[in-house]
């Protein structure tokens, strides 16, 4: 089963996508945490992607879809993945779609974790505290909003002219979203 957990950033998709993959026995990818290990470890990839992370502007699609290939040829990856915001742009999305193409699938769902602005700006503000994220800055902040706007919210759309998309109410606790999130998928 391939599956993709969408967006704002603040909606909880690195907490749920845990849970789910776990539950389902398929590995969890997710670009935002692969690009901050790069930076980290100070990789060439993390030296191209590290000013514009922390501005919070989008990497480019080139090296999306590089990281997509990569992860996408894992052994691991062969029965399922579940990708946790690695589609940001609709060039994005068809790249998805035609590496999955490749062998022979398809994304079968994507989840929509939906989350009010005022919520995002709360949670944000309060993940700087403990986690010190240098794009959780009030300024990136403000950036990582527009670009999930801009580029990230018509994606949505795009998926829901091509597949399948669940919206998911992202509010209330880690344990009601989820239930929600299981339940879009039919799980016990
Ligand atoms: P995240 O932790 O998922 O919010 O990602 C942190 C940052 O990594 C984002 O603000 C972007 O700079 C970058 N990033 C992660 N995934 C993508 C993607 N699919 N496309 C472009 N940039 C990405």
């Amino acid at each position: 089963m391939d599956l993709l957990l969408m967006g704002p950033p603040g909606a909880g998709k690195g907490t749920q996508g845990v849970r789910l993959a776990e539950a389902l026995g398929i590995p969890k990818f997710a670009t935002g945490d692969l690009l901050r290990e790069a930076v980290r470890l100070g990789t060439p990839l993390g030296l191209k992607a590290k000013a514009v992370m922390e501005a919070g502007h989008l990497v480019s699609d080139e090296i999306i879809l590089g990281i997509m290939r990569e992860q996408l040829a894992r052994p691991e990856a062969g029965r399922g993945v579940l990708f946790d915001g690695v589609v940001r742009t609709i060039p994005q999305a068809e790249g998805l779609a035609a590496l999955l193409a490749e062998s022979d699938r398809q994304l079968d769902r994507v989840l929509f974790l939906d989350v009010s602005d005022a919520e995002i700006l709360d949670r944000l503000a309060k993940r700087r505290t403990l986690e010190s994220r240098a794009d959780d800055d009030p300024r990136a902040v403000v950036v990582r909003l527009r670009a999930y706007r801009e580029q990230t919210a018509p994606v949505i759309a795009w998926y829901e002219q091509h597949g399948s998309v669940t919206r998911i109410a992202a509010v209330g606790t880690v344990d009601q979203v989820a239930t929600r999130v299981r339940a879009a998928l039919g799980m016990p």
